[in-house]
Formats: structure tokens, C-alpha cells, sequence
């Protein structure tokens, strides 16, 4: 089953892809992700979408869906979950295109909610280890002692350049301005699964489980 992750920056949706790739095999295609590697090794469109990024803007409808659109080709596994794609009506639309010129179906859309207060205070606490990219906060889910990834063992751990009040201020409104809309368009499509995305990671696993029927 295919599925989409939808909440607001800080709503969790990175963290609850990788359980669900952990415990269901389903691959996660993340456009944040995909974006900071093309920056990482220094693309052409690396280097155009960086200012963008660090500001908190989205960037272009065509380079992400050309993004998803190469990974839909090479990657596989039990499912795909889309995380942070779409964040437009039209990033949705191509989506739907998409699937049926593969012969793909989404299977539902989970709606992460979180309040702007909690998102603030998680991000400004949010980092991953830069070797495989698992997820730690300062308050909720603090790095361990030894200094040491739990999942890998690697020792460095770096924040994102957007994870500052600033560009979060600017990605709660492209978020709400053009983001937000997708949540009708889904719930008149009969796909929209509604989850609180404030309780404790394993609270909001079981909840995401149990809007997928499993
Ligand atoms: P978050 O959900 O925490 O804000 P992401 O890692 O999903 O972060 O995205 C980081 C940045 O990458 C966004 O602020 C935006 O600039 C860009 N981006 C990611 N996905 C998309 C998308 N589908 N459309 C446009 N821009 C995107
Ligand atoms: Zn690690």
C-alpha cells in the first residue's frame, strides 16, 4: 500500500517513515531528503534550491515531481510512504498521474496534527545523526550518553540549517498557505486519516496503524 504523510514541519513524519520502513518494509520518499543530497553533492539543482530551502520556501513544482518521478522508476519495496510530497494541488495532481501511469494506487493519507507551539519547541530541539540520518531531540529523545547513534554507532550529529525560529515561521506559512488545502482535496478523495501527532512517538505509531487497518 502507498501512503502520504501530511503535517506541518515538526509534525513527526520523518520519524514515523522510518518505523514504518523498519517494521513493514515500505520505502520512504522523502523530497526534503532527496533535496539536502542534491545540495550535498553539489548538483546544478542542489545549488539552485539551496537559498530557497534555508529560507523556509518551497521549492519549484518541477523539481520535486521530477525528483519523485525518477525514484517512482528505481525504487522497491512493499509500499512507498511520500513524506513531505505533495505540498501543493498541484505536486497532488502530478502525484495521481503519476501512480496511474505506474499502475500504482494511494491507499490512504495520514494527517499528522500537531499545534504551532509544539512544532517550535520541537525543531528548535531537532537533530540527526549524520550518518544515517535517525532523528534525536534534545528533550523528547536525547542522543544517548556514550554520544553515539543508537542505530549505527556514529558520533556525529548535525542540525538542519533550516531548523531555526525564522525559516520554521516561513514553513508553517507556505505549509498553511499551500499545503494545507491538500488536507479537503484528500478528504473528498475518502483517503484522509486524521492522527494526533502530539503523544509520544509509540502513541502515535499505534494510532498510525490503526488508520491503516493493521
Ligand atoms: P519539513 O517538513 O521539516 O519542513 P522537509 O525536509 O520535508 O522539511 O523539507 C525541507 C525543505 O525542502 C522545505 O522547506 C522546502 O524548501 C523543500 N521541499 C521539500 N519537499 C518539497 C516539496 N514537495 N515541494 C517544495 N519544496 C519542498
Ligand atoms: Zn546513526
Amino acid at each position: 500500500m502507498n501512503i502520504i504523510l501530511i503535517g506541518p514541519p515538526g509534525a513527526g513524519k520523518g520519524t514515523q517513515a522510518r518505523i514504518l520502513e523498519e517494521e513493514r518494509g515500505m520505502v520512504q520518499l522523502s523530497t526534503g531528503d532527496m533535496l539536502r543530497e542534491a545540495r550535498t553533492s553539489g548538483t546544478e539543482m542542489g545549488k539552485k534550491v539551496a537559498d530557497i530551502m534555508d529560507s523556509g520556501g518551497l521549492v519549484t513544482d518541477e523539481i520535486v515531481v521530477g525528483l519523485i518521478e525518477e525514484k517512482l522508476q528505481s525504487a522497491e519495496g512493499d509500499g512507498f510512504i511520500f513524506d513531505g510530497f505533495p505540498r501543493t494541488l498541484a505536486q497532488a495532481a502530478a502525484l495521481d498521474d503519476l501512480l496511474r501511469a505506474n499502475k500504482q494506487e494511494l491507499g490512504a493519507v495520514v494527517e499528522m496534527k500537531v499545534d504551532d507551539d509544539a512544532l517550535v519547541a520541537r525543531i528548535t530541539a531537532r537533530s540527526t545523526c549524520a550518518n544515517c540520518g535517525e532523528v534525536y531531540n534534545d528533550i523528547t529523545r536525547p542522543i544517548p550518553d556514550d554520544g553515539k547513534c543508537s542505530v549505527c554507532g556514529a558520533s556525529d550529529f548535525k542540525r538542519r540549517a533550516d531548523d531555526n525560529e525564522e525559516s520554521l515561521r516561513t514553513r508553517l506559512m507556505e505549509y498553511y498557505k499551500k499545503t494545507a488545502p491538500l488536507i479537503g482535496y484528500y478528504y473528498h478523495a475518502g483517503l484522509l486519516n486524521p492522527v494526533n501527532g502530539l503523544g509520544e512517538i509509540d502513541e502515535v505509531k499505534a494510532e498510525i496503524a490503526a488508520s491503516l487497518g493493521a
